[in-house]
């Protein structure tokens, strides 16, 4: 039996922390674990590179790449188009390769949808307070950006419960952590096992 990757969705509101986790945890550039680049018809942040952060599109491409059926899932979020790239999710996990979704609720809710065995991690900020400081403090959008998404926060924060694991990213380091165990466990698991050590049990287990 083929290798095949765990397929993680990591959702939350905006400023809790996802992008900080998932390039942290891929700091090393680990050869088990890819974070999937989605495109985008936002404009690039200031540091933001096209390709490594997101695939900047015009709306014009985001709607072809839809008529195309080049998207796993996509949804506007923010008033902006967001999409995963299907191919690149099916060859990656293929390969046996771990990969994280960066995505919105509607996001997950489509590929939970299309692949019930995903594993939804949702990211949580302490408190109200602390995430409206991180997205002051992250400096990269306008003030009118940061109101609009402090107001979406609490609508996005109540689908927390579509989740199979919850980080509270408090101290950072602990929801890095975190965020490890629950990778590591998802690998222990009999059906990852099963995968991994097919041509082992079979043996174990031959009379
Ligand atoms: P860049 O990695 O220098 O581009 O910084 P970013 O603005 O992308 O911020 C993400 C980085 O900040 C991640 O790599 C994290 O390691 C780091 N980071 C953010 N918050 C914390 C924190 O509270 N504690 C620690 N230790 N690191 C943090
Ligand atoms: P998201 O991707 O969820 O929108 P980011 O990863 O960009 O959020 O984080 C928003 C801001 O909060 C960044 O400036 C980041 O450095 C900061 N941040 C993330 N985690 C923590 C933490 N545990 N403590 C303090 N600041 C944090
Ligand atoms: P940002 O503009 O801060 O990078 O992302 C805004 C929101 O869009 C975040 O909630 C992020 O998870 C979501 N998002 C990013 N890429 C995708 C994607 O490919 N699909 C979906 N559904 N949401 C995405």
């Amino acid at each position: 039996m083929a290798a095949r990757g765990n397929l993680f969705i990591v959702s939350a509101p905006s400023g809790a922390g996802k992008s900080s986790l998932l390039s942290a945890l891929l700091k090393d550039a680990p050869a088990d674990m890819q974070v999937s680049v989605s495109h985008t018809t936002r404009s690039p942040r200031p540091g933001e590179v096209d390709g490594q952060h997101y695939h900047f599109v015009s709306i014009e491409q985001f709607k072809a790449l839809i008529a195309d059926e080049a998207f796993f899932e996509w949804a506007e979020v923010f008033g902006n188009f967001y999409g995963t790239s299907r191919r690149v999710i099916e060859d990656t996990l293929a390969r046996g390769i771990d990969v994280f979704l960066d995505i919105d609720w509607q996001g997950a809710q489509q590929v939970k949808a299309l692949m019930p065995e995903a594993i939804g991690v949702f990211i949580l900020p302490p408190s109200k307070a602390e995430l409206e400081r991180r997205l002051t403090g992250r400096g990269q959008d306008s003030s009118e950006v940061i109101a609009a998404r402090m107001a979406q926060a609490v609508s996005e924060m109540s689908h927390y419960d579509e989740y199979d694991f919850i980080i509270v990213n408090d101290e950072f380091e602990q929801a890095l952590a975190d965020l490890r165990v629950i990778i590591g466990s998802q690998r222990l698991t009999r059906a990852s096992q099963c995968h991994t050590h097919n041509d082992m049990l079979d043996d174990l287990l031959a009379d």
